[in-house]
C-alpha cells in the first residue's frame, strides 16, 4: 500500500479537528518522544504506532519507537498477564512475575532515555520506569486493555510500577483503576486508509461476495467476532432463526479458526452443530490477517450486527459504523459509547429485541441508510486515528507545563 501521510487524513477528518492537530503540534516542535512496546509485527499496537510514528514526524515532533526483547517464557507469561487482566481464569505463578521483572531489568540497562517524554505502551515493557531517575522524561503507561475486573494479584504486581509514572492512560471509563497519578481517557481508534478500513470499489466487495458464495439479491446480516460465548454467537443465530420466518435473507458469522483456543473451538462446534443444515446461516472461519475480506464482508452486508454480552469497546462497530451500515448492537461496554440508540444504530438486549429491530431496518432501509450516515460522522468526529492524536498531543503539551491550569496555546 503506498504510504499515506497527514495530507491524506487532513481529507478526512474535520478541518476544525485537523486544525488542531496543527496548533498544537506547533507547540511542540522538535520534541523528542519514545514509544516503547514489545513487538513491531501483530496486534493492533504495533498496526496503531506503524501509522503514527511517521505522521508525529511530519507534525514536526521527533518521536521514536522501540521494543523491548524478551524469551518465550517472557511472552507466555505476558500473555497470562494479559488474560488475567481481562478477567479470564488462568493460573499465575510466582515464577511469571520474576521473569517479568528480570526481562524488564535486562531491557532497561541496554536502553536510553533521553527523550522529553516516554511512552510505555502495555503491560510487558511496564518495569522500564527504573530508568526514571536516570532520565529527563516524563513517563506515561498507556494501557490498551480491558482493565474493569483485573486479576488482583497481577494488578497488584503491575501497581507497583504504574504508580511511578506521571500519567496513564486507559481506553475507556470503566476500565480507570485507584490510582495516585494522574489517568487521561483515550478512546480507541481505527484508521481509514488501514486495509480493513479502506474504501473497496464494487468489484472488489463482489469479489469477496463470491469468494464466499454470497448472494448479491438478499439481505445479508453479518457478525465478525471471534468464536466467544461473550459475542454471543448462539444468539445470533437464535436471531437468525426468528428473521427467517419473516424474511428471506442470509446471516453470516464470520471469525477466526481460534486452533491455539480450546474454548474457541468448542464454541465453534456448538455452532456448527446448532447451525448444520441451515444452508442460509453461513460460518465463515477467517484465517490471521483477513482485513480485507472483512472489509469486503462489512461492505457487503445490509446490516452488521454485534450481539455481544460483555464487550471491550468493540472495534467492529467502529468499523460497520465507519463504511455507513446500520448496526445493531448489545448494549454492553463501549458499543453504547459508539451507537446512540436509534440515531447511529440500535442497542439491543435480548435476541427477541435483536430481531425485532432487524425486521424494522429491513423493512425500513431508508432508515437504516439514515443511520448509517450518522454512525459514519459520529466515527469521524470521535474514533479516528487522528482523534487519537490530538489527544496524545494535548497530554504531551499538558505534560510540559506540569501544575498549570490553563495552558496558553
Ligand atoms: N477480527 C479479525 N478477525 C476475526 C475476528 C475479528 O481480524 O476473526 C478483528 C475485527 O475486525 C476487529 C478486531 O479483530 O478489528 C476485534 O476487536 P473488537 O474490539 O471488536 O473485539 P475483541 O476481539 O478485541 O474482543
Amino acid at each position: 500500500m503506498a504510504e499515506v501521510k497527514l495530507k491524506d487524513y487532513a481529507q478526512i477528518t474535520r478541518p476544525q479537528n485537523f486544525e488542531e492537530i496543527m496548533l498544537l503540534a506547533d507547540r511542540l516542535q522538535g520534541k523528542t518522544v519514545k514509544m516503547v512496546n514489545s513487538t513491531k509485527d501483530g496486534g493492533g499496537v504495533a498496526e496503531m504506532l506503524h501509522r503514527v510514528v511517521p505522521l508525529f514526524n511530519e507534525l514536526g515532533l521527533n518521536m521514536k519507537w522501540e521494543t523491548i526483547e524478551g524469551n518465550a517464557e517472557f511472552f507466555d507469561a505476558t500473555k497470562a498477564f494479559h488474560n488475567a487482566l481481562h478477567g479470564k481464569e488462568v493460573e499465575i505463578t510466582k515464577e511469571m512475575f520474576k521473569v517479568h521483572n528480570e526481562v524488564n531489568d535486562l531491557n532497561a540497562k541496554k536502553m536510553t532515555f533521553n527523550e522529553d517524554i516516554v511512552v510505555i505502551h502495555d503491560p510487558q515493557p511496564v518495569g522500564l520506569i527504573q530508568m526514571k531517575d536516570k532520565s529527563p522524561a516524563k513517563w506515561v503507561w498507556r494501557c490498551h486493555i480491558d482493565t474493569a475486573t483485573p486479576h488482583p494479584q497481577v494488578w497488584k504486581h503491575l501497581e507497583q510500577y504504574i504508580t511511578k509514572y506521571d500519567a496513564s492512560i486507559f481506553s475507556a471509563p470503566s476500565f480507570a483503576k485507584q490510582l495516585p497519578i494522574p489517568q487521561v481517557m483515550i478512546y480507541p481508534a481505527i484508521d481509514p486508509f488501514a486495509e480493513k478500513n479502506r474504501i473497496l470499489t464494487k468489484a472488489e466487495i463482489d469479489s469477496v461476495r463470491q469468494k464466499f458464495d454470497l448472494p448479491n439479491d438478499k439481505p445479508i446480516i453479518t457478525q465478525v467476532s471471534r468464536f466467544d460465548y461473550l459475542k454471543d454467537p448462539i444468539g445470533v443465530f437464535e436471531t437468525y432463526k426468528l428473521v427467517k420466518k419473516h424474511h428471506d435473507c442470509v446471516f453470516v458469522y464470520a471469525g477466526g479458526a481460534a486452533s491455539d483456543d480450546p474454548e474457541g473451538t468448542a464454541v465453534l462446534n456448538e455452532l456448527q452443530e446448532r447451525a448444520a443444515g441451515d444452508k442460509d446461516f453461513r460460518i465463515l472461519l477467517l484465517p490471521p490477517f483477513s482485513d480485507f475480506d472483512i472489509n469486503g464482508l462489512q461492505r457487503a452486508s445490509t446490516i452488521v450486527m454485534q450481539k455481544s454480552l460483555k464487550e471491550g469497546f468493540g472495534l467492529t462497530v467502529t468499523e460497520a459504523l465507519w463504511k455507513k451500515k446500520p448496526v445493531i448492537a448489545g448494549a454492553v461496554g463501549g458499543i453504547p459509547l459508539q451507537v446512540i440508540n436509534n440515531f447511529t444504530g440500535m442497542l439491543v438486549h435480548s435476541v427477541e429485541g435483536a430481531a425485532y429491530k432487524i425486521r424494522y431496518l429491513l423493512n425500513n432501509p431508508e432508515v437504516g441508510e439514515r443511520m448509517g450516515e450518522y454512525g459514519h460522522e459520529h466515527v469521524r468526529e470521535k474514533f479516528l486515528l487522528t482523534r487519537n492524536m490530538r489527544n496524545y498531543l494535548l497530554l504531551f503539551l499538558s505534560l510540559q507545563h506540569p501544575g498549570e491550569s490553563v495552558i496558553e496555546i
